[in-house]
Parts: structure tokens; sequence; C-alpha cells
């Protein structure tokens, strides 16, 4: 008797039983088409065995066994049992997930072969710096699996070192996956990897992709005939005979994290796989992830950098800060800012107004009577947003009207308050009616095509002064940008989250290095009411070292991660006493007395307490050893799927959340 044990695509930690009666001779990682219910479905053989628990007159026989694809090699199927394991998903949805739609059908896809795409036009390749040099010597002499954080300033040449490891590896006959936050964001990346490359095949991998191109270039990926891969997230999953190098560009981006369905870190899983298949992998930033930083200090990943912008004439952009306690603000600008924007103006010169919020105004107000633009779906405020005058929920997308009077008191006078990015642009298009004035945010350039439009406006010279979101802090040389002016920085400083001076940091130390790109020095101003934060004067010395050694320290006084290791269980239901009672009954676990190492906070209402008309709460897991948390995971999730739950409580467990 030959039993299929099949991983399908359904929310339950266990595999599927199947009898084999067909002519050809399965293989571990072969599609298979069996009945789920009366429903066909597409499945992985995980296992072939000669039993089963089933007895044989109930098991149902596998329909057919799919041919048309090689099956899918051993460390793609370790790399889905170590996700699956590690971050509490089921085994069959992680391997489905991993694999383009069109090879989940039942019916076999036509073949296509990749795309060739030709006529990108090479590019001089610059003599690297000896710093550079230095690099490269160090990662040549890379044998096996050896991680490495290359922690490079702004414009330092980190994509040019990668670029060169990665031309040894393609030279040896093996394959790169080169991972990016955000594909869109980085048109420019994806052009010179395929003008350094000309003759080696390089395909993208990525949530925009139509599906039949992501196809396509999996399955060039998958046998072997793509040489390069560059890709986002979901790209870690895909199967590489001759995988030889991982590089992780921004390492420290949020992008790199799944947020719902799989909750993972694609960072994480491409140092198990390269670990698993005992390759090198590059993780690069800026402003590296603290947990990645305290890898490289602690020695589990090797150190190297770069401490010189790579252009000759390209120095690091002054930082200056400016105390805004005192100052009348014009709409938001101090009278210092409006004048540097004046001056580059006068000079030609481009300016970046940076505020990392969009829309016209957070909130719309009602002065007379209080009333405020809450979403009647979630505890948040609905955001003025000037095209149609709308308000609109950044949580859940409800959209309605910008009312002419109150709807409270019928006040005919009410208020935006606070500031977007709309805002900001209306103010300096006012301010300097002559001036091209450039809004860059999610609004603006919602597809591929607008951004690129407005990238190539950008370049080439076609906007006097950008206003925009961290969407412009990614990898962009703008070589007329001289001045990066960021308002309302401060209000992470003090924010609950306690990850929230890292990522500011970051977001500042990136976008300040848009400014001075090229020839032309850059300067930054920062408008602020706390300029003797450390975080500021970190950022204005471009000292990430000290500022990451300052958090590392607060974070192991108060045993916050890297220090400690976190999972939550998050519920949401119709009623908040309905979730906090699901996950009393969670925390009421008679497990804990066999796990000493691992500590159970009290439910709490999560931060958003109700988005699209569900209320929502969490329970931290935390413990000092990561291993004692991993232990524990799997029981306490099987003693939690044993609780009763009303029929609308949906419930996850998150492992190493990134917010809590
Ligand atoms: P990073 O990835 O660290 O931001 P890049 O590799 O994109 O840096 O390099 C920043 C800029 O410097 C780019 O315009 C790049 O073409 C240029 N550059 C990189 N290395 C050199 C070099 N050795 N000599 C001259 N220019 C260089
Ligand atoms: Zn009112
Ligand atoms: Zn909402």
């Amino acid at each position: 008797m030959i039993v299929l044990r099949v991983a399908l695509a359904v929310p339950l930690h266990r595999l599927f039983d199947y009898l084999w009666q067909g002519e050809s001779c399965p293989a571990v990682g072969q599609r298979v088409r069996v009945l789920l219910g009366s429903r066909e479905c597409v499945g992985v053989v995980a296992e072939i065995v000669d039993e089963s628990a089933v007895p044989v007159e109930q098991m149902k026989p596998a329909l057919a066994l799919l041919e048309d694809l090689p099956p899918l090699p051993p460390d793609f199927m370790a790399l889905c049992r170590f996700a699956s394991t590690y971050y509490q998903s089921p085994f069959g949805e992680v391997v489905m997930q991993a694999l383009p739609a069109a090879l989940k059908r039942p019916v076999a896809p036509r073949r296509r072969s990749a795309r060739r795409t030709v006529g990108a036009t090479a590019r001089p390749v610059p003599t690297l710096t000896a710093e550079q040099k230095q690099v490269l010597r160090e990662l040549r002499a890379m044998k096996g699996f050896s991680p490495t954080l290359l922690h490079g300033v702004t414009g330092s040449g980190k994509t040019e070192v990668y670029l060169n490891v990665m031309q040894d590896v393609i030279e040896a006959g093996g394959q790169v996956l080169l991972m990016v936050p955000e594909i869109n964001l980085t048109p420019q990346l994806e052009e010179r990897v395929r003008s350094r490359f000309p003759e080696q095949s390089v395909v993208a991998l990525h949530s925009a992709l139509a599906e039949a191109e992501r196809e396509r270039n999996w399955r060039a990926a998958f046998i072997g005939s793509a040489d390069i891969v560059l890709g986002t997230r979901l790209a870690v999953f895909t199967p590489m005979p001759r995988l030889k190098l991982i590089v992780l560009d921004e390492e420290h981006d949020p992008s790199f994290r799944q947020q719902d369905g799989m909750r993972y870190s694609a960072r994480d899983l491409a140092v198990f796989r390269a670990s698993d298949l005992g390759i090198p992998i590059v993780l690069g930033s800026a402003t590296p992830a603290l947990e990645t930083w305290a890898n490289a200090r602690n020695g589990r990943y090797r150190l190297l950098q770069l401490k010189e912008r790579a252009h000759r004439e390209a120095r690091l952009p002054e930082v200056r800060l400016i105390d805004t306690r005192s100052l009348v603000l014009q709409e938001g600008f101090s009278s210092a800012l409006i004048d540097a924007v004046s001056e580059r103006l006068h000079r030609g010169e481009q300016s970046l107004i940076f505020l990392n919020r969009r829309g016209y105004a957070p909130v719309l107000a009602c002065p007379a009577c209080g009333w405020v633009s809450h979403c009647r779906c979630c505890a948040a405020h609905l955001v003025l947003h000037l095209a149609g005058r709308r308000l609109r929920c950044h949580h859940c997308g409800f959209e309605t009207r910008v009312p002419a009077t109150c709807p409270t008191c019928g006040n005919q006078d009410i208020h935006p308050f606070g500031r977007g990015t709309q805002r900001l642009e209306a103010f300096l298009q006012e301010r300097y009616p002559q001036a091209r004035v450039l809004r860059v945010d999610r609004d603006s350039a919602k597809s591929r095509k607008q951004w690129e439009g407005m990238l190539q406006r950008i370049h080439a010279g076609e906007a006097d002064i950008l206003v925009g979101t961290q969407m412009l802090a990614k990898g962009h040389d703008f070589p007329k940008l001289t001045l990066v002016g960021a308002l309302g920085a401060d209000a992470a400083l003090f924010a609950a989250d306690w990850r929230a001076p890292e990522r500011l940091f970051a977001q500042l130390m990136q976008v300040a290095g848009r400014a001075g790109r090229a020839e032309r020095p850059g300067e930054v101003l920062i408008q602020t009411q706390y300029p003797d934060h450390l975080l500021y004067r970190a950022l204005k010395e471009h000292d990430y070292e000290g500022f990451a050694e300052a958090q590392l320290a607060e974070r192991r006084q108060a045993g916050f991660p890297p220090y400690a290791y976190q999972a939550v269980l998050r519920a949401e239901a119709p009623e908040m006493a309905l979730a906090l009672r699901f996950l009393n009954a969670a925390r009421a676990s008679p497990l804990m007395a066999d796990f000493p190492a691992v500590m159970l906070y009290d439910p709490v209402p999560m931060r958003l307490a109700r988005r699209a008309s569900m209320e929502r709460a969490q329970l931290l897991a935390e413990s000092p050893s990561r291993a004692a948390l991993q232990a524990f995971l799997p029981r306490w999730r099987q003693m939690i799927e044993g609780i009763k739950a009303p029929a609308r409580l949906r419930w996850h467990i998150e492992v190493d959340p990134l917010e809590l």
C-alpha cells in the first residue's frame, strides 16, 4: 500500500492521507491533485508511507500526480517546515502560500518559458574605493554559512559591493537571491542589476507582478534558468537549485515582515535558509535593525563597515536641529526652514520636506461642540483628504464626504486639525506660486507607473520642492537635492510603542541620506521641541552606533527584545468582553507549570482597540530563552485550539512581533 501524506492549504496542523494507486512512482515534493470533501484541489506530497491511521476503506485515492514540474526540492520542504514550526503556521498553508497561484490549480498550467529581457545598456563600472575593496576582500573569503552585516552609511556604495560579490558567484555558476523591501519603490535598482549583468537572466518576484509573469519567473528560478532573482519578502521561499548567495538590502525595513495571513520575517527565514544550505548571506543597511546589530556585536554575525560616501566629492549632509519651542511657526514651518527652501529655489536646487503623515489633516473637528471625525468601525480618526473632499479611515478604508456643517451641532465653521502632506503641499504652493511642488506619498503615487513618472520628473529637475512620506526615503539618488526638512518627528519620541524611536532614527537617517548625494553638499533641518534628545544628537553626528548602543542598553534594562523573546496571541471579536474572556482562558493554561521560563502577561486591548467593527485584544508571552518559548508555543497553541470560542472570534499567534 502506498499512502501519500499531503500538505494542503487548510488551517489545520496536520497532513492528509490519500491512497496512491496510479502507475507512476510518487516522490516527496511533487504536486498532487486530490479531493478535499467534494472539492478538487492541489497539495504537495510531504511524506510517502505504507500505512495510515485512516482505515483503508475510508481513505480517498489521490487523483493524479502533476508532472509538469520536477518535485519541490528537500531544502524547500525544510524551509517550509522550519517556518511552520517557528511561526506556528500550518505546514500546508506555508507550502501552498509559497507557490504561484497557477501551480495551485487542479488544471495543469500551460508551459511558458521566461521572457528574456534584453536591451539593458551596460553602464560604466566604477573603480571601487579603498573601503569597498577591503570589504569585498573579506566577503570573497566567505566560505559556507557566514552571515554578514554590511553596515554602510547612505551612499557608501553598498550596492556596488553586492554587485561585485554577485558577479563572483554567477561566474562560478551559482544563482543569487537579492532581496529588497519593495521593488516598486526602487525601479532604479532593478535597472542597475540588469545593466550590470546583461548576459544573465534576471527575474523579479514580487506581489505586484501579473500572475502569469510571476509564475514564469518563479519557474525560471526553480528550473535554474534564472541566474538572479530580485525579489521581495515572498521570494525567500523560491526554490533555486544552484543558490549560492543571498543578499538582503535594507535589512532593517519593516516590509520584510509579513503582517497578515502567515506572519513571518523574511529576513530571519533568509538567514535560516542560508544556514541550511551552508551558503553566505549578506544583510546590508545604513541603519541595521537593533536585533541585527546585537547579533553583529555578539559575534553571531560578522560586521563589515563602510564609513565614507563612495562618490569622491559627496559628503554626509550637515544636520541642524531647529528648536521650535520659542518660535512662531507658519503652517508648521519655522522661518529658518522657509529661508532654506527659498535659498534652494534661488539656486535652482531641490528641497524635500519630510512628514510621515499623508492626507490633508489627521482629523476634522468642530470647535463649538467638540465633535471630531471618528471612523464608525475603528477606534481611529477619519483623515481629511482634499481630493474629492473626502474623510477616509486609514485602517479600514471607510470613506465619506466631508460634511458641510458639524453633524452634531450644525456649526458651519468646522476645522482641520494637525497637518498631513497635502496641507504642506497646499501651503508651499501658496507661499511659492512659481515653484513646482510635487507631493509624493501613497495617495499620489498609487501605481508603479505613477511612481516611476514621479521619479523621472524629480531626476529631470522638473520639481523644485518635494513633499513626501518615508516613501521618498528609500535608496534614491536625487543629484539636485540639497535640502531636507523634517516636520513632526517628535511624535515618535514618546510613543507607547518602544520600537518607535528605532524606526524614527532609521527614517530620518535614510531621508537625510537623500541630500547631497553628488557634488553639491546637503543640509538637513529637523524641527523639534527636544533638541537635546539623544536620538537627535546622534543623528547630528551621523552616529548610528551611539544611538544603537544607547537603545540596546535601555532594552536590556527593560528586558525588551533582543534581550527577551516574545510571541503574542491576538483575538478579535464583535465585543471586547468576548476577546478578553478568550485570552483569559488561554492565560489560565495548566501548561505554565512545565514552562517556568515563560511568562504570560495580562490580556489587554490593543492600541487600535477597534478595527473594521471588531474589538481587538492581545496577550503577550515572553521568555529570556528563545528555546523555552519555542518549546512552549506548539503546546500552548494546541491547548488554545481546544478552547470553546464564539463563532465570530478570530485569533492568531504572532512570533517575534514588531508591533505590540
Ligand atoms: P548605497 O547602496 O550604499 O546607498 P550605492 O552603491 O548606491 O550606495 O552608491 C551610491 C552612489 O555612489 C551611486 O550613485 C553609485 O553609482 C556611486 N558609487 C558607488 N561606488 C562608487 C565608486 N567606487 N566610485 C564612484 N562612485 C561610486
Ligand atoms: Zn459641532
Ligand atoms: Zn475605520
